[in-house]
């Protein structure tokens, strides 16, 4: 199978004045994660970084300006964390293994082993997760994911100052044991990672656990959020919000 090379990887999409989505419109919807790039007057934050299958750091400037952003990672897997090891600044919650390699391919099946899904699940994914190379003689099966050393930890309570905005780190586990949601207050927003995407849920993963995932499903019932941007699919309000909260607790003991 031949693929085509595009020129652009990326796409950049204005939510608001501060918010921008960039994403991979390449990369098959199972890997295809939201980045949230937030302008701040004091700082500019990048909420997660791909999948590190073409540099996110050498096209930023064309997609949301010059400055140099703090990367934080929602968590560690490879879809939001391929393009860390670019940025000077990469923050993380001290539970999730950002600094542990091999746990990345672009191929269905062995990704579903190494993500540790079931054998069936794992067999049932597509043979290549792209439908276009970057680059021309690109090989996918050759990807790697880069580890990284954190630069900050990140732990519940924290919080993200960016002059005009602060971020309030919420430590949400379920889906894995260090993610992280970062919760703006005042604009009543959640950039929730893959705590909560309004899709499948995926809490049966290595590292993931269904306890946890329930309080933090209560967790943020509790909380006053009028849009979720989330690690994957599009944004959605506080009542969407509930119904999939709800929605779980109901389903998941
Ligand atoms: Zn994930």
């Amino acid at each position: 199978m031949t693929l085509p090379v595009v020129d652009r990887w990326f796409t950049a999409t204005p939510v608001d004045e501060a918010i921008t989505l960039i994403t991979e419109p390449h990369v098959h919807p199972l890997l295809r994660a939201n980045c949230w790039h937030i302008r701040g007057t004091e700082r500019d934050l990048l909420v997660d970084a791909g999948l590190g299958v073409a540099s996110l750091r050498a096209v930023l400037p064309e997609l949301v300006g010059e400055r140099e952003p703090v990367l934080v990672l929602t968590h560690a897997h490879l879809d939001h964390m391929g393009s860390a090891h670019e940025f000077t600044e990469r923050w993380a919650h001290p539970a999730e293994p950002v600094g542990v390699a091999s746990r990345g391919s672009l191929l269905g099946p062995p990704l579903g082993r190494l993500l540790g899904m079931h054998p069936a699940e794992s067999a049932a994914l597509p043979p290549l997760l792209l439908d276009a190379l970057p680059e021309a003689g690109y090989r996918p099966e050759e990807y790697r994911l880069r580890p990284v050393r954190p630069t900050r930890e990140l732990r519940e309570g924290d919080l993200v100052e960016l002059g005009d905005r602060a971020l309030h780190v919420l430590h949400l586990p379920g889906h894995s044991p260090g993610s992280i949601g970062l919760y703006d207050r005042a604009n009543r927003t959640l950039f929730a990672g893959d705590v909560i995407y309004d899709e499948q849920l995926l809490d049966q993963l290595d590292g993931s656990d269904i306890g946890q995932y329930r309080d933090t499903m209560r967790r943020l019932l509790g909380l006053e959020i009028d849009t979720v941007h989330a690690g994957h699919e599009a944004s959605f309000d506080g009542a969407r919000l509930a119904e999939i909260a709800e929605g779980y607790l109901a389903t998941r003991r």
